[in-house]
């Protein structure tokens, strides 16, 4: 006993003599010679839209954290140098502006991105829009948006990485990776969003109230967060949402006890722009000065445009309802960011002739349009340049004639999607751009249907037009969906259905005889199986950015096999939301479902059974999650283990699961299979999901050729949120993450589906 005593001793002396980290001890030096003016100058951040008579004695005198939204490199080089040179301590500024998917060069919506299932790919997409966007003087993206979001009315959908907890969380911790680099100066912070439970919103309606259980909070919406701060996010940005009655500015729980004391993160909490002021409408406070006290009690430590911190932290302070321990608190955070992105040492941007629209910049981009396009129908059309009902041609040439049309086929601004600030349409290329040039190629004879066309619009004389062209030519290629402006924030919509007269105009062309392709431009997923019932083939592309236009027409014309897979359902109709794959079984799934139309008249009550499922269309979705065709088929093999049992007790030989298939490529060329790793908890102390995603891979198999995919399993990958034992009600610490004994299924399958499982225990 006496010898661990002196241990312990030895080792907190040991503890006691280490140099404190420089950042740590430099952050000391700047608190202890900062007022309470300073202080709380640091808590607030700005947009332009602040005179110059405003905002510069503030920045001069120290007294402004950051600034928002100038992407003038001179202008911040400027404002900064009055924050260095001028002001007392000479604290840089933080340069804040959302880059969500590109900065000048656009790369798909994240949802897009999140089609890819390539983390590699995503990763390099931030690291190329963080080179760009730095040269402006931006140091810091309010990105990734990491909110499990499963109700496709809801605008924001657009701007996440879809329905799946796993999928959003690799995804998030991809990008944050990008935009920062393996450097110990981080170039670009990023700024995980918004905490939490945001996309939870009631009826699909921006800035709704949210309630989530505990449970369900930790399980389903929190591990992304987690990911993207472990992956290293320097921020974390609050949401707007009400969460179980408290404003997430204001909410202690999650940015206290569980972001501050659980997970011990060190990095800036910021709150969303006015969110804090927010609180008032929420009916939590009575004016501004109560709202300020609400946030900084839940340690929200930077106020973006609410001015609650400008105008009323002092004197909160100075009457004694916040203490200055807190305001130490927060300011520490936002010190710490700085010195993290080496702004004491390198506050400006090195101007020099920007280097935008690399080569490289341009060749991800358009990989990853091509990667995020999800290939839903192919009747045999494509690709063109094999679809042997081409070769009858009109002309007599091998060259397909092509009607290009739809609001989406040359429209520069639209095709980049929301939250794009600093794109230039100009350099954008579209679906028309892309077709040209195949033409001028001699690849096809190309009718352009003339006119600048939007999604919303309304036109008997259009479809006139569009019906005479398709007679003229073998093949309709219609580019349809969404303008930009109908997704994103505040952008929430009660019919998924394509905008305008699209459905009429799809059905016109149809109805001349001539195959038609319809590619889907859009910020989220539509309700459009009446649509794509109509025509030939369909391929949904999201919004992809700068390279969308060369991007469909490789894959439209077959130069690269699509491989792009849903990462969110897509319902049938818009009364299936929400609607995902980890859906819990119930105690009674549907079982043959009995249809509307199937119904006997006078049927009795009980007569048609009685399980889970809507009357017009079952339990079943329109696409499940993961799908995607491609221009080759893939069989995949029966799932093999390592094992029969997983053994989690200590020291055991098999700790590990290796779960492994053969996947054939059974078609004639080359393409990208995108298995996918699933296991169901058959039996839990709380009910479990039917499946869940605990990974996948991306594997280019040639034609007729196999490969082995192998994944790996262990004992964390089962772990899940219960009732900690004994404990029969939920309540604050009242809950376990871990796995529990028993039988698993898992699949190694195409999508959420399909596939055969393999059974192990774990022991
Ligand atoms: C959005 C955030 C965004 C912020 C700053 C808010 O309206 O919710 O996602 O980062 O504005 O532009």
């Amino acid at each position: 006993m006496k010898s661990r005593i002196f241990l312990f001793i030895a080792l907190v002396a040991m503890v006691g003599c280490q140099p404190k980290d420089p950042i740590e001890q430099r952050i000391d030096d700047l608190l202890a010679q900062m007022t309470l003016e300073e202080k709380i100058g640091q808590m607030n951040q700005l947009d332009p839209s602040w005179s110059a008579e405003e905002k510069e004695p503030l920045i001069a005198q120290g007294l402004m954290g950051s600034i928002f939204n100038i992407v003038d490199p001179q202008e911040v080089n400027r404002l900064q140098r009055m924050a260095v040179e001028e002001s007392r301590l000479g604290i840089p500024l933080l340069v804040a502006r959302d880059v969500i998917h590109g900065f000048r060069t656009i790369y798909p919506i994240p949802l897009g991105q999140a089609a890819t299932f390539d983390l590699a790919l995503v990763e390099e997409a931030a690291r190329l829009t963080a080179e760009e966007a730095v040269q402006a003087g931006v140091r810091w993206t309010f990105s990734p948006m990491v909110d499990v979001a499963r109700d496709p009315r809801w605008g924001r959908v657009a701007e996440g990485y879809g329905e799946d907890t796993y999928l959003t969380s690799q995804m998030g911790a991809a990008a944050v990776r990008g935009y920062q680099g393996s450097d110990s100066i981080v170039k670009l912070a990023a700024c995980v969003k918004h905490f939490a439970g945001y996309a939870v919103s009631e009826g699909g309606r921006d800035y709704n109230s949210t309630w989530i259980p505990e449970i369900q909070l930790r399980e389903t919406y929190l591990p992304p967060f987690k990911a993207a701060l472990d992956a290293g996010s320097l921020s974390i940005m609050c949401a707007f949402n009400d969460i179980n009655g408290v404003p997430a500015s204001a909410n202690k729980h999650l940015n206290v006890n569980i972001l501050r004391d659980e997970w011990q993160y060190d990095g800036l909490l910021v709150s969303d722009w006015g969110s804090i002021y927010n609180m008032v409408a929420h009916g939590i406070a009575t004016d501004r000065r109560e709202t300020a006290i609400q946030s900084v009690e839940a340690q929200v430590e930077m106020d973006m445009q609410s001015n609650a911190y400008l105008w009323y932290l002092k004197d909160l302070v100075e009457q004694g309802v916040v203490s200055e321990q807190q305001i130490d608190a927060c300011v520490r955070d936002i010190l710490r960011m700085k010195f993290r992105l080496g702004l004491f040492d390198n506050p400006y941007c090195e101007v020099e002739t920007p280097q935008y629209f690399q080569p490289e910049a341009l060749a991800a981009a358009q990989r990853a349009a091509e990667e995020s396009a999800v290939l839903l129908k192919n009747d045999g059309i494509l690709p063109l340049h094999n679809s042997t009902q081409l070769y009858t041609t009109l002309h007599n040439s091998k060259q397909p004639t092509v009607l290009l049309c739809g609001p989406l086929a040359h429209n520069q601004h639209d095709q980049n999607g929301t939250w794009c600030f600093d794109k230039v349409d100009s350099m954008t290329i579209t679906p028309l751009m892309a077709f040209r040039q195949l033409a001028k190629e001699g690849k096809i004879r190309l009718i352009e249907q003339k006119g600048k066309h939007w999604s919303r619009e309304v036109s008997q004389s259009n479809i006139a037009q569009l019906t005479r062209l398709a007679k003229q030519a073998d093949v309709v290629l219609y580019f349809g969906g969404e303008e930009s402006i109908l997704s994103g924030e505040a952008r929430c919509r009660a019919h998924l259905n394509l905008p305008g007269d699209q459905s009429e105009q799809l059905r016109a062309l149809k109805a001349t005889g001539k195959p038609v392709v319809l590619t889907v431009m859009a910020g989220r997923p539509l309700c459009i199986a009446d649509d794509i019932a109509a025509v030939d083939a369909v391929l949904y592309a999201f919004h992809g950015g700068t390279m969308q236009g060369p991007a469909l027409a490789n894959l439209i014309m077959g130069e690269v096999a699509p491989s792009g897979r849903l990462p969110i359902t897509f319902p049938q109709a818009e009364g299936q939301i929400p609607l995902y794959y980890n859906k819990k079984n119930t105690g009674r799934p549907a079982d043959h479902p009995v249809l509307i139309d199937d119904i006997p008249v006078g049927a009795g009550q009980f007569s048609i059974g009685e399980s889970s499922y809507w009357l017009e269309y079952g339990d079943q979705p329109l696409y499940p999650f993961g799908y995607g065709l491609t221009y080759t088929t893939f069989e995949y093999g029966s799932v093999v283990l390592s094992d029969t049992i997983l053994d989690s007790t200590p020291y055991t030989l098999h700790p590990t699961l290796q779960v492994s298939c053969i996947i054939k490529n059974t078609g004639n060329r080359t393409a990208t299979a995108v298995p996918q790793l699933y296991i169901r908890d058959l039996v839990g102390s709380l009910t479990r999901p039917i499946r869940e995603l605990k990974g996948f891979q991306r594997v280019t198999i040639p034609a007729g050729e196999s490969r082995t995919v192998t994944f790996e399993l262990t004992e964390e990958d089962l772990a899940y949120w219960h009732l900690a034992e004994g404990v029969t009600l939920g309540a604050d610490g009242a809950y376990a993450h871990s796995a529990e004994p028993g039988d698993f299924h898992v699949w190694i399958a195409p999508n959420a589906a399909e596939g055969q499982p393999a059974k192990f225990t774990l022991k």
